[in-house]
């Protein structure tokens, strides 16, 4: 089982690119964005971006009738995307690996001859919530946003989120 403390916190931004990337159908530049985030991210979450590019890629395969390819990468991603909690740093982890398997069935069923006859609109979006992570000036913990207030649960210290433009950037 993997830690779940890795779940809390943002995505690394090249992550997040890579998920509207491959939400759009873009599996190439999905697979490239989320592996500068696999690079450049020193924590454990770098297996869960690693675990999406291979599906990524997989997905790619598929489009292009490359079924072996498609059967081998997404053998590979299962170690990398299994064992963490159903959501992981707002990635809804448990419906994107059904959807995965969903769509692995449907090649499997297909076969090596007939992957060309694939219904593309069987890849279903990953769903995430962009969140993010704000932390307090004063205590330095994790604020939380709701109706355009941002407040922190530690010390009471709040922004009107017009106000953030000002202070973070
Ligand atoms: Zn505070």
């Amino acid at each position: 089982m993997r830690n779940i403390e890795n779940c809390s916190g943002a995505l690394h931004p090249k992550a997040i690119e890579g998920l509207r990337l491959f939400n759009a159908g873009e599996f190439f530049e999905a697979h490239e964005e989320l592996e500068t985030a696999w690079r450049e991210e020193t924590d454990e979450i770098r297996d869960l971006y690693r675990g999406i590019l291979q599906v990524a890629v997989t997905y790619l395969h598929i489009t292009r009738g490359n079924y072996d390819g498609a059967v081998k990468v997404y053998g590979r991603s299962l170690k990398w995307t299994r064992d963490w909690g159903d959501v992981c740093r707002g990635i809804n982890v448990k419906k994107f690996r059904e959807d995965a398997e969903t769509v692995m069935k449907e090649v499997e069923r297909l076969g090596r001859e007939r992957i060309a006859a694939f219904d593309l609109s069987l890849f279903q979006p990953i769903q995430w919530n962009e969140k993010r992570l704000w932390l307090c000036d004063r205590c330095g913990s994790e604020m939380y946003e709701k109706n355009c207030k941002v407040t922190c649960p530690n010390c009471g210290n709040r922004f009107d989120c017009s106000d953030l433009n000002l202070y973070f950037d």
